[in-house]
This record gives structure tokens, sequence and C-alpha cells, in this order.
């Protein structure tokens, strides 16, 4: 079974926006087993789209197209599908019903124009589950509906084509191909190791997989969301793929140990929230070279009033000294640092502080050279008698890396303090 993808829009052609939707489709259809030989994109024109569905058709036994199924006028996917079918586009009332129901849920008034959303060619068959956008996704049959060939259309917001692509395409793609396998993974989050570090510790481990090839494991460097440990595992259906998981994450834990901090979708500030709220803590901030990075992460997360005081952006050094009271002098130092700890405490008035000061870059800073950065921690009555406290490290990276670094590097010595403190 062979699947093409396509990707629709001239943005993607400009360089405005980077296609990652077909990377993802092609990483997807990779890990069910479905050979993925070609990766077309194409302009919003109709003979272009028209043609690039179908060499694409030509070639392969199924093709994705993504993108152009929205309500403005060039979004023309849906027309190309039908021009392709040699049909013509027709209403289908369950959807228009649908769209018509977000749209006075939402108080909004929903214009002619939307209804093209709801027009799908004739013989092609609107996905209603799932839905998550406007625009359904679409599966057309080209020639015999049981022996020929398939197009799939799905929107191009990304979030909206993963969702209809892991859902409904891939399994309906593995069903026409015979192949019944599930595939599953999961995503460990670390903090603490560099990937190669992280590749030394657990070589023993990918040794052993080796040998059998599933479950597999692979690491991702995603800046502040840490480097990524992801699990994938196959199995005859959910359950056993499952479990293989969830051994395999068990032997990985335990060489890694508090190396990881969430799972999946999990944030390292969501993380901590969790381990404070449990202990009934409150946390204040103070950063400088973050400017805010940090109390902005941690309001990303549902519930964080629970626990988050607030943040004093403190980043001139005068602010350092009247606002935070740290002693005049050098204000990237570990003494800077651990003195904003305990100014975010006693200004917030919360259980526990944390500080960040250093040098993002590109430029050293009064003698200090760009990466160096000081975290420091006033951990309250939770650190027993022991007062405030501060470390240095050296992040990589350019100015942004640095200060995202900066963030998950605070937050994981806050986690690690925490889980010590028990
Ligand atoms: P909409 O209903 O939003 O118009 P659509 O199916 O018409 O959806 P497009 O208009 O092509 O999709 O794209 C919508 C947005 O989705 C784009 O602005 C872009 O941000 C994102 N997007 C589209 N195609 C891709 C792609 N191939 N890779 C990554 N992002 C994409
Ligand atoms: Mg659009």
């Amino acid at each position: 079974m062979r699947c093409d993808v396509v990707a629709v829009g001239s943005e993607l052609l400009l360089g405005q926006i980077v296609d990652t939707n077909s990377s993802w489709i092609g990483e997807q259809l990779a890990l069910v087993g479905i050979d993925s030989l070609f990766q077309t994109k194409v302009g919003d024109n109709l003979g272009r789209i028209v043609t690039a569905l179908e060499q694409a058709l030509e070639r392969s036994d199924a093709v994705i197209v993504c993108g152009g199924l929205g309500p403005t006028q060039d979004d023309i996917t849906r027309d190309a599908i039908a021009k392709v079918m040699g049909v013509d586009l027709e209403l289908d009332e369950e959807v228009a019903a649908r769209i018509e129901r977000m749209f006075s849920s939402r108080g909004r008034r929903m214009s002619a124009n939307n209804f093209r959303q709801a027009e799908v060619p004739v013989g092609a068959r609107a996905i209603h589950d799932p839905q998550p956008g406007t625009a359904p996704g679409l599966i057309c049959p080209i020639g015999d509906p049981d022996t020929g060939k398939v197009l799939y259309a799905v929107p191009g917001v990304p979030a909206e084509m993963r969702e209809i692509v892991s859902k409904a395409i891939l399994p309906d793609l593995q069903r026409r191909a015979g192949i019944s396998a599930t595939i599953v993974s999961r995503t460990l989050r670390t903090w603490g190791e560099s990937e190669s570090g992280l590749a030394e510790r657990l070589a023993g481990r990918v040794a052993e997989l080796d040998r059998t090839g599933n479950p597999t494991l692979a690491y991702l460097a995603s800046g502040i969301e840490g480097i990524k440990v992801r699990l994938t595992a196959k199995g005859a259906d959910t359950a056993e793929a499952e479990a293989l998981l969830s051994a395999e994450e068990a032997e990985v834990r335990a060489i890694l140990g508090d190396l990881v901090f969430g799972v999946d979708d999990e944030t390292i500030e969501a993380s901590v929230l969790a381990l404070m709220r449990a202990r009934g803590l409150t946390l204040g901030l103070a950063e400088s070279l973050t400017g805010g990075m940090m109390g902005s992460r941690i309001c990303d997360v549902p519930g964080a009033s629970d626990v988050f005081r607030g943040s004093i952006v403190s980043y001139a050094s005068d602010v350092k000294y009247s606002v935070l009271g740290v002693p005049e002098g050098p204000v990237v130092s570990a003494e800077a640092a651990s003195a904003m700890a305990s100014g975010a405490r006693r200004v917030l008035g919360s259980d526990i502080g944390v500080a960040v000061t250093g040098v993002a870059g590109p430029d050293p800073q009064e003698g200090v050279e760009p990466g160096t950065v000081y975290v420091g921690l006033d951990l309250g009555p939770l650190g027993g008698d022991a007062g405030p406290e501060a470390f240095e490290v050296k992040l990589p990276g350019d100015r942004v890396l640095v200060r995202q670094f900066s963030v998950i590097t605070a937050m994981t010595a806050l986690r690690s303090r925490l889980l010590a403190a028990d």
C-alpha cells in the first residue's frame, strides 16, 4: 500500500509557513507501515491542484491532501477533488446543520460562504467523527469504491488535521491495506541531562530493544518542553500495544529516575504546580532574563491560581535593589539570585520563592558570558533553616533558547527540592 501526501497552499510555496503537516503525516504513515514515496506542495490554483492529485493517484493507491478546505475563495481543494472524480458538489445536510449549530452556539452569524464547507463531491463521504473544526475531512473513492483508489482530504489547520488523520484516516488506510497492527506511542519528558547523556544511560536498554524492534525508543530535543524520550509499541490490538508501552516505561523510568518530569503533554510547570498543590504550598517568582516567561508558562496551566501568587519582572538592576531588596552589587551572581528569591517570597507573600538572573546574550554583560544563569530558591520552612540557595548553570544556544532553558532549569530545580523534602 502506497500513500502520497499533497499539501495545498500558496503560502507553503512562498515560504510564509513551513509544511509541517506533510512531515507529520509522513511520520504517521511510516509508523503504521504504509509506504509514502512522494510528497507534493501545490499553490491555490484549481488546474495545478487537479494535476497534483492526478499524478499522485497515478503512482499511489491512496492520497492524503491537506489544506484548502476552508470557506474562503482561495479554498478550492474540494472543487479540485470533484474535478478529479468527474462529479459535482452536493450539500451534506448533516455537516451543514452541524456548522450552523457551531455558529449559533458562539452567537455568531453564519455567512453563505460557510456552507461551502458542507459541500461534498458526489460519491464522497464527509468524516463526521471526529470533526474538530468547521470543515470536515473527506473520504473520496476514485473508481470502484471497494477495489479502486482513495483520496482523503483534511483541513490545513494542524490540530484538526492531526485528529482526523489519526482517528479516521489511518484506521481506514490500515483496513484497506489489511494491516491489523495497532501502534501507540508515549513520550517521557526529561530535563537535567543532555541528549547524548540520555543516550549513554539508555544504551543498554536500546541494544536490548534493537533485538526485537518492538517497542522502539527515540529522542527529541524540544527546547522549553524538555528532551523527550518517545516510546512506540506495536501490538495486535490497543491493549497489547499499551501493555508493551507500560512495561517499557517502567524500564526507562528505572534508569532515568527523577530526570523524567512528565508524560506526553505534561509540562514541567504542570508537574511543579501539581506537586506544590498537593503540599498546600504557594509560589512567587522574581524574573530577570526570562522577563515574565516563567510566570506566563505557569499561567498556561489550568488551576494555577491555587499555587501561583505572582511574578516580579525585575529586569533593571535598580528594580532588583529597590523592590526585591537585593544588596547593591553585581546582579548576575549567586548572591543576587538568592536575594531575589527571598525578595519574591517576602513581597508576594508566598511559601516558596524562585528567581532567575543571567545573561541571555548575544553579548556578554558586566564581563559575564552569555548563557551564564543563576537560579535562586528560597524554600522557606520547607527548606528547614537552610535559608535561600543559588546555583550557576551554563546554558547553550541563542537568546531565545537561553531564556527558555532558564525557565525549565529553574522549574526542574524546584521540582527536585520538592521531591527531596518528602
Ligand atoms: P481553514 O478552514 O482554516 O481555511 P483550510 O483547510 O482551508 O482551513 P488552509 O486555509 O490551507 O486550510 O490553512 C489554514 C491554516 O493552517 C494556515 O494558515 C496554516 O497556519 C495552517 N496550515 C495549512 N497548511 C499547512 C501545512 N501544510 N503545514 C503546516 N500548517 C499548515
Ligand atoms: Mg483556508
